[in-house]
């Protein structure tokens, strides 16, 4: 009976870049995915810097635009462009960032399954037996990176969310639009989705227009997308492709790892309350995996479980200040706009984006006086992000 090192389901940014780092670090490795590749994926396509110091390969074969400035919007009337001239985004497309990413794990030495849908996964005797297409296949360790409509989180009792926001996306080719109106530029269009933002982003050959938020907003999103592509003076029949998709938050004592099991990215529920990024921590959450397997293929820890308390530690600061801001720019939007592009804070939000720094907390000096002022607008805002409150 063979027995892989590791089994790796879904082949998104998490499952692939912790199937490539496993494959380099010498392990056998299986990687599988209910869709075929190229396969789409919902999403902006937006990689930042700081999420791009985690993928484990070069990309800039499918990055398609580099955005260095961010028009800033409130509710289609107040606006302010911000940026230091610096990379602020990678801007590429999921199916063409996906394909490249599996191949690279199955160049690396995965064994890449596609268009097999995994339907079971269970811990046994040590190891894990994952079902799949027929197949019973048996592995040391399992990698849950199926997404946030996967199989292993619910199968192995592991994850849990607090909440799961919802988004609608389309593409505008850019033959019908004033494409350089967002050249080089993302655009966010804050105070318009409640518990979120509406976007448009640029690519190769059109741009990508989106809204997301809060998962009470679902019948109400087709309507924010028209404002929003009525406001760009775009007609919503013209938007290609339009899709809507689900994006989850963890709760703050859900368990990401236990034994031989462990999860990543949207399976964990790891995207970012604020922004709707989920490719960074798609990436870090790899890293750490792939880590946390090494260990224990080597003897060095008997378990998976310090993967998640180490994650959890890492991510704690950043989700405690993105759920804070989302309240106060839900609860205050104009007070919370002003302070978040003002002078002071701006040049932070820069920063963490492109990962000079790690969280909100390594901000030192006078900006500490409207950081503190948000805070206090996400506490009266009733923060639900207390409970990730760091040590
Ligand atoms: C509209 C929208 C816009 C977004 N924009 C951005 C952005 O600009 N920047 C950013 O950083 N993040 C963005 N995000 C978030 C980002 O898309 C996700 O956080 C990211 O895709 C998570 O990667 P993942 O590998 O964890 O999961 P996924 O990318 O969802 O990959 C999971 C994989 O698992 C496979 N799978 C699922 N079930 C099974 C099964 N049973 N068996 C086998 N395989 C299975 C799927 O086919 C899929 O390939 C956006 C999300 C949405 C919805």
């Amino acid at each position: 009976m063979r027995r892989w090192d590791a089994i790796v389901v879904g082949a998104g940014p998490a499952g692939s870049s912790t199937a490539f780092r496993l494959a380099e670090a010498g392990a056998s490795v299986l990687l599988l995915d209910r869709a075929s590749f190229p396969r789409d994926k919902p999403c902006g396509g937006g990689v930042t810097p700081r999420a791009l110091e985690h993928v484990p390969v070069p990309i800039d074969q499918v990055v398609e635009h580099v955005t260095t400035a961010v028009e800033l919007r409130l509710g289609f009337r107040r606006a302010a462009v911000r940026g230091r001239g610096g990379p602020l985004a990678y801007m590429t497309q999921r199916r063409r960032l996906d394909a490249l990413l599996a191949e690279r794990a199955a160049g690396a030495g995965a064994e890449l399954r596609d268009g097999v849908k995994v339907t079971g996964v269970e811990a046994r005797n040590g190891g894990v037996v994952a079902t799949a297409g027929g197949e019973r296949l048996h592995g040391r360790t399992v990698v849950g990176a199926d997404g946030v409509n996967g199989v292993t989180a619910r199968a192995l009792e592991l994850g849990g969310n607090r909440s799961v926001d919802v988004a609608l996306e389309g593409n505008v080719p850019n033959a019908r639009i004033d494409r350089s109106r967002y050249d080089g530029r993302l655009l966010m269009e804050l105070g318009t989705v409640p518990g979120g933002y509406g976007w448009v982003f640029p690519k190769g050959d059109h741009v990508n227009v989106g809204v997301g938020g809060d998962e009470r907003e679902g019948p109400r999103l087709r309507a924010h997308l028209e404002r929003l592509c009525r406001a760009h003076g775009i007609r919503i029949e013209e938007l290609e492709d339009v899709r809507g998709y689900r994006l989850p938050h963890r709760a703050a004592d859900s368990t990401l790892a236990r034994g031989p099991a462990l999860l990543a990215g949207d399976a964990a529920g790891l995207v970012d309350p604020l922004t709707g990024d989920g490719m960074f921590e798609a990436f870090l959450s790899g890293r750490f995996a792939a880590e946390a397997v090494t260990a224990l293929l080597a003897g060095e820890a008997q378990t998976l479980d310090e993967y998640g308390a180490r994650l959890s530690r890492r991510l704690a600061p950043h989700l405690w200040a993105s759920w804070s801001f989302r309240a106060a720019l839900d609860r205050f939007p104009r007070t919370a706009y002003t302070l978040a592009k003002g002078r002071l804070v701006w040049p932070v939000v820069e920063k963490l984006v492109t990962g000079e720094i790690a969280d909100v907390g390594a901000a030192r000096g006078i900006v500490r006086a409207p950081l503190g002022a948000l805070t206090l607008l996400g506490r009266a805002a009733g923060n639900p992000g207390h409970a990730y409150k760091p040590a």
